[in-house]
This record gives C-alpha cells, sequence and structure tokens, in this order.
C-alpha cells in the first residue's frame, strides 16, 4: 500500500481533545488506503519547559543531558496519538526514536539524521498495523545516546521518514493553513502562497520562519519529496495549504517573495582586537570549536594597530560563546580590551529568487528602514536575501514596512 507520512506540529497535539481531531484526519487516509506513518511533536509549549529545566539547572549543561531531558516530551504524544487511534479501531503502535532506530550522529542537541531503516516499521505494516506513530525530533547516536535534531527538528523527522519510505507525500500539519509571504502573525496583509520554491524555503527558514525546519527542507530538495504544509485546524481539502516545489513549477515569481525575521540574534562586538594577519582565525577558530554558529561579522577599518570585530550568533549560545574568547584572552593570545553583548537586536532579511535577475532590491530596503527612522547595525546579502540586524524593537515594524514596500500582499 503507498505510504503517506503527516505530522503533527506542537498546537496540533496541544490537548486530549486535539490529538483526537488530529487522529481523525489520520483516520481518513487510512480509510483512502494509505499507510500512514505519523510524525509527532510535543504538545505545545512542552519543550520550551524542558528546555528551560535544563537552562535552570546548568547553565553550560551536557548536551547529551539536554537531549535526554528535551526529548521527552514526544515521548508522550506519540503514545496517546496510539491510544486515540486504538480507541477508533486503527491499528497503530508508537515508535520513539531509538526503537526504529532513527541513526543520527552525535551532534546532541542539533543532530543530524544519517539513517532511518524502514524494515522494522515495513514488516508491522505487512502484518496489517495502518499506523506508525513515531516521536518527532529524536535519534539515537552512534554510542546509543538519546540525540535530538534541533528546535523544529519534527519537521525534519517527517521528512527524512517520507525519503526513507518513499512517501507519497509528506503533510506538515500546524498551525497556520500554509507558508506565508511574511509571519501572518505580525503582518496582517501577509497573503498564502499556492507554493513556494525550496531555494526560497530553505532561505526563509534559514532566516527564522519557523514554518519549516530548514533541515527538513533540505532534505526535501535533496530526495524530491512532496512536502504540503496546511492547518490541521481547518477543513481537509486536496488543495489546500503550500506546496513546497521545485522553481520550475512555479508561474508567478515576485522579486521579493517573503521576508523573514530572527529574534533568537545576537550581536557581540570584540573592541580593539589587533589587526593582524591571522586575527579573525584566532576569534572564529575557538568559537567554532565551541561549537557556535557565527551568521554576519563585520570588520571594521584599523586604526592604530588595532581594529573592532563585530558577529551575530543565536542567542542561546551567547554565554559559551564569552566563555570561547574568554579562554582564548587568557591561555591563547587573543587581546581585545572588551567584549560586548547586545541581545537586543533582532535580523530581518528580504528574499527572493528574482533577486538574481533584479537590481535595486537592497537600496529599497535600505531606503524603506530609513524612512521608518530605523538604524541598520549589520547588512549581510547572498545571491537570494538581504539581511540586516536592528534594534529588536524596531523588528515588527521593519517586517510590515517591508511586506508594504515590496507590495508582497499582491501576486505578480
Ligand atoms: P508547529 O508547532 O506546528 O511546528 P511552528 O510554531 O514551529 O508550528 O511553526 C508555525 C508558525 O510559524 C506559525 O504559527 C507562524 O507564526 C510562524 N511563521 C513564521 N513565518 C511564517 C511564514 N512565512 N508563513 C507561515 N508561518 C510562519
Ligand atoms: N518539540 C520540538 C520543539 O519544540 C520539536 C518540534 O516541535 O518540531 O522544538
Ligand atoms: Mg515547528
Amino acid at each position: 500500500m503507498p505510504v503517506l507520512v503527516m505530522k503533527f506540529g506542537g498546537t496540533s497535539v496541544a490537548t486530549l481533545d486535539r490529538i483526537k481531531r488530529a487522529a481523525k484526519r489520520v483516520g481518513l487516509e487510512v480509510a483512502k488506503g494509505y499507510d500512514v506513518i505519523v510524525i509527532v511533536s510535543a504538545m505545545s509549549g512542552k519543550t520550551n519547559e524542558l528546555v528551560g529545566w535544563v537552562n535552570e539547572t546548568s547553565p553550560l549543561y551536557d548536551a547529551r543531558e539536554y537531549d535526554a531531558v528535551v526529548s521527552s516530551g514526544e515521548n508522550v504524544t506519540a503514545g496517546l496519538m496510539s491510544l486515540t487511534l486504538q480507541e477508533m479501531d486503527i491499528p497503530a503502535r508508537s515508535w520513539q526514536g531509538w526503537q526504529v532506530p532513527v541513526k543520527t550522529n552525535s551532534a546532541h542537541s542539533s543532530a543530524r539524521i544519517e539513517e532511518i531503516p524502514s524494515d522494522n516499521i515495513m514488516a508491522k505494516f505487512a502484518e496489517g498495523m495502518r499506523v506508525a506513530v513515531v516521536a518527532g525530533f529524536q535519534g539515537v547516536s552512534p554510542e546509543g545516546r538519546i540525540t535530538t535534531l534541533g528546535r523544529g527538528g519534527s519537521d525534519t523527522t517527517a521528512v527524512a521518514f517520507a525519503a526513507a519510505f518513499d512517501a507519497e507525500r509528506c503533510d506538515i500539519y500546524t498551525d497556520v493553513d500554509g507558508v506565508y509571504t511574511t509571519d501572518p502573525r505580525i503582518a496582517s496583509k501577509a497573503r498564502k502562497l499556492d507554493k513556494i520554491s525550496f531555494e526560497e524555503m530553505l532561505e526563509l527558514a534559514s532566516l527564522g520562519a519557523k514554518v519549516l525546519q530548514t533541515r527538513s527542507v533540505e532534505l526535501a530538495m535533496r530526495y524530491k519529496v512532496k512536502l504540503r504544509v496546511l492547518s490541521s485546524f481547518e477543513e481537509p481539502s486536496d488543495e489546500a495549504g503550500t506546496l513546497v516545489c521545485a522553481e520550475e513549477e512555479i508561474m508567478e515569481s515576485n522579486v521579493v517573495s517573503g521576508v523573514a525575521y530572527s529574534r533568537d540574534e545576537a550581536k557581540m562586538t570584540l573592541v580593539a582586537v589587533e589587526d593582524r594577519p591571522g586575527i579573525a582565525a584566532a576569534i572564529f577558530g575557538p568559537l567554532s570549536d565551541a561549537g557556535i554558529n557565527v551568521d554576519m561579522i563585520i570588520q571594521n577599518i584599523g586604526e592604530d594597530g588595532c581594529t573592532d570585530m563585530t558577529f551575530s550568533c543565536p542567542t542561546d549560545q551567547v554565554i559559551r560563546a564569552e566563555k570561547a574568547l574568554e579562554l582564548a584572552k587568557t591561555e591563547g593570545g587573543l587581546n581585545f580590551a572588551e567584549l560586548i553583548s547586545d541581545t537586543n537586536v533582532a535580523k530581518v532579511s528580504a528574499v527572493g529568487i528574482g533577486m538574481r535577475s533584479q537590481s535595486g532590491v537592497a537600496a529599497k530596503m535600505f531606503k524603506t528602514l530609513s524612512n521608518e527612522g530605523i538604524n541598520i547595525q549589520v547588512i549581510a546579502t547572498s545571491e537570494i536575501k538581504i539581511s540586516v540586524l536592528i534594534d529588536r524593537k524596531y523588528m515588527e515594524l521593519a517586517v510590515q514596512a517591508l511586506h508594504d514596500a515590496f507590495e508582497l500582499e499582491k501576486a505578480s
């Protein structure tokens, strides 16, 4: 029988009633003849609570124990979903990551899936089981420890299963009815897209649009998974949601197709570092060894043999980054006068494949922000995106102003 993957995010399994509602949707697909792999997230808010407990207990935690704690939310929803399906007389059982097993590398808290053997679950389907409920977000390392895939990782579990089981489709059920031109929660004029290219979705996700985890889009692109984002609260329909697909399948194309933002960005400045060959390596080597994901970098013009170096990294890595740089100062011979961490910034980005062939997007973006009196602190560009770091209090204003300036409420 054909296999379908259905993923339910935190809000879609937030209560027993919502789990029932999701199970009914699964039942509809089972009735159509699919064997279904259901991937569940933890109940909404649960993972945040678990992460909070870890941070409170141990700010520089052992990532293996972090994973042991934060992976647990998904175990609860997997069991409850399976029980709900059984109550509906649908043969189902739950699987934790290690039972499948979802084999990952050992990069705790942001592990990568390396292999998902399909034989265990396929054997159960062959015996008449109709639904395999799998706890999303978790896997097992070569050392046999539980790993997690990074925040939002259940999306990646879902796409990886769709690829491993050659599923007909991977449906991501969430609390919005598709991918929008920007987060509909902060811009009321946001427009739902019927289709979005893998490339654009990849950029939007990596720049903060939480609706899909970046890695899930990468996998879908690589393995040609038919990926759909839709709401678990709306009535079922074949046209529902947004299809994430190859660029060639899309007719319409605005120069800018979406605006993304990230609150989880911090700006760190090393004041008065020596301006000499090797200084960037002396800073970013130790940061990389400490597992810090550095994003934007600027080095100011040097004066008197000194310069300032500014970079951005995720807010939750600031303490580790500070430790790594202090250590490089005391033991690695890295000289600087001061280290300033600013967690009051946000990154706002405009994304669009059309930027490849049209100039003037950056100028328009800067002008729009300047009209709103918003100061740009750092700029980064690539072929299909422009990102700026600004004061966090202007983030929503910036997103709305850019959405208006690029007329994203209108389809091309
Ligand atoms: P889930 O728990 O179902 O995985 P998430 O909270 O991770 O849901 O992702 C869905 C959220 O993503 C939406 O509620 C919305 O606020 C946010 N979001 C950000 N950018 C976008 C966008 N461009 N389109 C749709 N949703 C977006
Ligand atoms: N529960 C995890 C998180 O909140 C994984 C997920 O929901 O995708 O990050
Ligand atoms: Mg999510």
